[in-house]
């Protein structure tokens, strides 16, 4: 169970509404009605993990293909070199995009954390 962290005397309650993205993760103080996105432990680290395994993965692409790229420069063979900077491009915005993602998983992390130890001290 969450307590409230603006007024330390409410508990935090799931609301499904209609027009939110994901109803499960908003919870509302049955006190003071503050209301607050806490995402669940397990779905956060599932993101920092996948996140993590997807970067080593799409850097190890774009060192490769960025590689093949200068390769191909050097042997003037501007078709190549041009397709494989188009894969370095995509291992970027891949890249960029796992890095996005870690950094809301942290901050989800950290907002759980925040609202789980006023819990604990009661
Ligand atoms: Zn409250």
């Amino acid at each position: 169970m969450y307590v409230c962290i603006k007024c330390n005397k409410g508990l935090m309650d799931p609301v499904s509404k209609l027009d939110q993205p994901d109803p499960m993760d908003r919870f509302q103080c049955s006190f003071c009605g503050h209301q607050a996105n806490i995402h669940p432990f397990m779905i956060s680290i599932t993101q920092l993990a996948t996140s993590i395994v997807g970067i080593g993965f799409s850097l190890y692409l774009l060192i490769h293909h960025l590689l093949d790229a200068v390769k191909a420069i050097q042997l003037s063979n501007a078709g190549a070199s041009s397709s494989h900077f188009a894969l370095v491009l995509l291992g970027c915005f891949f890249v960029a995009g796992f890095v996005y993602t870690i950094l809301k998983a942290w901050r989800n992390l950290r907002t759980l954390r925040l609202y789980r130890r006023k819990a604990n001290t009661g």
